[in-house]
């Protein structure tokens, strides 16, 4: 008897407004047995809508297991078959895009070693001129919004309708924490950027570990995030390439029941009302933030007109290392945390000196 999914689609359309948008599936596709095993185990949990393995693996060296090749397409669409759950890989090169649609690939997507070079996603865009194929992009490994933004652009150029986007993290110099940085901020504002497009979290990327998994994804979900991709595999442990970060189906079907799903808004009128009122508080605080900032301004500029009586240098490090302190300890105590600290100093510092540079060189009006 064939296996089938309760959240499945029979057309791709229809797949892609699927909320939440489930993807899963090994790091790597290893045998044809792993293979169809896996997607066996994932459709009949009836927790995911797409089946994903990555066939060439762009590895950071040479020696590793860099992936089976196109001879895995075959696996992939045999386990489509079997299960009738859709499949998807990760394309670098038109060569690979090519042999992907060959075998009746259902969606691609582009990983975040590719994302950080135009002209890889420019010769992926042209392979994929004419074809509608749906297309998700992850972010590059670097935080660059605009290398995101563009690759995004490039795929929209030459007529894709149906591009999304997957935040995987953002690789980094000595963070224990994460394999790759959230840096939430970041897909935040691709969402702005792009209010209507499909956004997904790959909790597996970020964590490089199985224990955060739940946490990153209940996170994304409460931004606002419309699905997942995670890396699953029958045998975790003994995967050919991130072996650490895996977790079996059924371990994946468990997760997504235990994530709490959040809609995106409610007409229910006792809930419209109170956060009305919360807004108008928020709007009224940003106001007097404003205010007070501006009137902080004015007093820099003061003290810039007092130093230039005097012939006095603007930058007082002593002076700017007491008010950080004094800042950090207070945010602190209030409950802000440290990194905000830091950034509100730094935006607050370097307006400050503007203000009172304009005054020293006479250029303010
Ligand atoms: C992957 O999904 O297995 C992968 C290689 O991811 P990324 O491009 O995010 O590193
Ligand atoms: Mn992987």
């Amino acid at each position: 008897m064939q296996a089938t999914s309760t959240h499945l689609n029979s057309s791709i359309e229809k797949l892609w407004e699927t909320r939440p948008f489930i993807i899963s599936g090994p790091c790597s596709a290893e045998t044809p047995e792993q293979i169809l095993e896996t997607a066996k185990l994932l459709a009949s949990s009836g927790q995911v809508d797409l089946f994903r393995a990555g066939i060439w693996k762009p590895r950071t060296k040479p020696g590793m297991f860099e992936g089976i090749g196109s001879e895995a397409l075959g696996w992939l669409l045999e386990a489509k078959k079997y299960t009738g759950l859709p499949v998807c890989v990760e394309v670098a090169t038109a060569k690979h895009v090519e042999d992907a649609l060959k075998f009746d690939t259902d969606l691609l997507w582009i990983g975040a070693r590719t994302t950080v070079s135009p002209f890889s996603v420019q010769a992926v865009a042209e392979a994929l001129k004419g074809v509608n194929v749906p297309v998700l992009i992850k972010n590059p490994v670097n935080p660059d919004i605009e290398l995101w933004s563009g690759a995004i652009e490039r795929l929209q150029q030459i007529g894709l309708s149906k591009i999304g986007m997957i935040h995987r993290g953002f690789s980094n110099y000595g963070d224990a924490v994460y394999r790759n940085t959230p840096m939430w901020h970041i897909p935040i504002e691709m969402k702005l950027r792009f209010p209507n497009m499909l956004m997904l979290c790959d909790p597996s990327h970020i964590c490089g570990n199985r224990i955060m998994l739940k946490e990153i994804a209940q996170k994304s979900i409460n931004l606002g995030f419309n699905g997942l991709m995670i890396e699953s595999h029958i045998n975790p442990d003994f995967a050919w390439s991130d072996a650490k970060q895996q977790i079996t189906p059924t371990e994946v079907a468990q997760l997504i029941t235990q994530l709490i799903w959040r809609s995106e808004t409610s007409n229910e009128a006792e809930y419209l009302i109170a956060l009305s009122k919360f807004r108008q508080q928020i709007n009224q605080i940003d106001d007097e933030l404003l205010s007070l900032l501006s009137q902080r301004m004015k007093i820099a500029e003061k003290i810039g007109e007092h130093k230039r009586s005097e012939n006095i240098i603007i930058l007082q490090a002593n002076r700017w290392t007491e008010i950080a302190e004094r800042v950090e300890k207070y945010g602190a105590s209030l409950g802000l945390s440290a990194e905000f600290i830091a950034r509100y100093l730094d935006a607050l510092h370097l307006e400050s000196i503007n203000h009172q540079n304009k005054i020293m060189n006479g250029t303010k009006e």
